[in-house]
């Protein structure tokens, strides 16, 4: 049974997002011939590295095999066409400048727009940041973001918490009325108050994500002043399980960049740190 559905060809890092829409005919999948379940379903399918990307030699409207990955994420099994029309683009949809392929620590090589300015990236920042794992705010779809972001209301993540001065443009907003403002409003609210390690998680420091946040939140106390003070003195934090020396020089490097100083400073002022799961750690 053939399946029509779109694939948006997404090229992924940790902080860019760049979607090109590919139009093609899926079919299904005969389950034995698979890893797990064909899906009937349309989809959404992240490519997220170049060389599959190439694998697959892409086109509008060729016929592709899909599968579910793990159960859950769609992958592409198999393009029966391969008519190789579609090719990556080589600027950045949103911002235009040009893109560039680099090599993950894993050797994975990523289509990135290395534009530290791109709205495409802050959005992704925001999206990161709101994430129910890390501070948790409900109600902010990813398409409310880049309406944020594009009307400039959100610029830095301490924006997130002074909303309240664009509630009548928010509320006017397509898709959005007051009912959903004052559902995000009240998940803002809530994550007024959260842990350093929610916090940490949520700053898309590479490779510093919530097993880091734990570690660090453990180690400082739940403090954001001590984390700061330690690395101000040049921390070395490869002392600390599982921190090996390429986390050490991206925390280094993200709190010496003054532009993503400006996206989490502003913060500081408008959250409150409580100290819990501070034991979470040393059971593990
Ligand atoms: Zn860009």
């Amino acid at each position: 049974m053939k399946k029509t559905i779109k694939i948006s060809a997404f090229v992924l890092s940790l902080t860019l997002l760049i979607t090109a829409s590919v139009s093609v005919r899926a079919e299904e999948i005969p389950r034995s011939s698979v890893p797990q379940n064909a899906t009937e379903e349309s989809i959404l399918i992240s490519l997220h590295n170049v060389d599959i990307f190439e694998k697959f030699k892409f086109g509008i409207g060729d016929t592709v095999k899909i599968y579910k990955a793990n159960m859950i994420i769609p992958q592409v099994a198999e393009n029966a066409t391969q008519s190789g029309t579609y090719s990556l683009p080589m600027v950045c949809p949103c911002c235009g400048q040009p893109l560039e392929i680099d090599k993950t620590s894993g050797g994975t090589r990523v289509l990135r727009c290395n534009n530290q300015h791109c709205s495409a990236k802050l959005v992704r920042k925001f999206v990161h940041f709101c994430d129910k794992t890390r501070m948790n705010i409900n109600g902010i779809a990813e398409s409310t973001l880049e309406t944020f972001v594009s009307n400039g209301w959100v610029k830095n993540f301490g924006d997130l918490y002074e909303l309240e001065q664009h509630h009548d443009e928010i509320v006017d907003t397509d898709g959005f009325g007051e009912k959903s403002y004052q559902r995000m409003q009240k998940s803002i609210d809530a994550s007024h108050k959260c842990t350093l390690n929610q916090f940490i998680a949520g700053l898309g420091i590479p490779m510093v994500g919530r097993s880091a946040g734990r570690i660090l939140n453990k180690q400082f106390g739940g403090d954001w002043n001590a984390f700061e003070d330690a690395i101000k003195s040049g921390f070395d934090f490869t002392v600390l399980k599982d921190f090996g020396e390429t986390m050490n020089n991206n925390i280094h490097k993200w709190y010496a960049d003054k532009d993503e100083e400006k996206l989490w400073r502003p913060l500081l002022t408008k959250i409150e740190f409580i100290k819990k799961n501070l034991e979470l750690y040393s059971k593990n």
